[in-house]
């Protein structure tokens, strides 16, 4: 299991009408982050404070210059399902995160113990 590589697949797949909130992360936006409560409407993300539509990709994700790498602009401040990202090696497969290594898909009960440290801080564990 590698680092992330921070190549942005995971923000663009699911950082349009792919992620939900609880409506404590939305009040804590509105009493400290209004300018990221300006995006949500009616309990959804990401919202056009503009247009009131919903946007088709992430409002706070940013390619760094000259790189192939992104990063996002609410970092600190960003969805509770961002932070726990990624959950299981399925899934990890399906978006083509570049955290997985060759061993990893030959021992995927492993990969995910490793990938459960890793996101201590962040998750419970998918597996004791
Ligand atoms: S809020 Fe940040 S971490 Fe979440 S999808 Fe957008 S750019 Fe990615
Ligand atoms: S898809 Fe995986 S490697 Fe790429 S940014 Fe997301 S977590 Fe990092």
């Amino acid at each position: 299991m590698k680092d992330c590589n921070q190549c942005g697949k995971c923000c663009t797949l699911y950082g349009g009408d792919g992620l939900s909130v609880s409506d404590e992360e939305i009040a804590w936006w509105e009493d400290y982050r209004p300018d990221i409560a300006a995006y949500v409407r009616g309990g959804e993300i990401w919202i056009s404070p503009v247009t009131g539509n919903q946007l088709l990709s992430c409002p706070w994700l940013r390619k760094l210059p000259n790189q192939n790498k992104y990063t996002c602009e609410i970092y600190f401040d960003r969805p509770e399902e961002c932070k726990q990202y990624p959950v299981t090696i399925e899934e990890m497969i399906r978006d083509g995160c570049e955290m997985l290594e060759p061993k990893d898909l030959e021992r995927p009960k492993q990969a995910q113990k490793t990938l459960d440290l890793l996101m201590a801080d962040s998750r419970p564990p998918i597996q004791d």
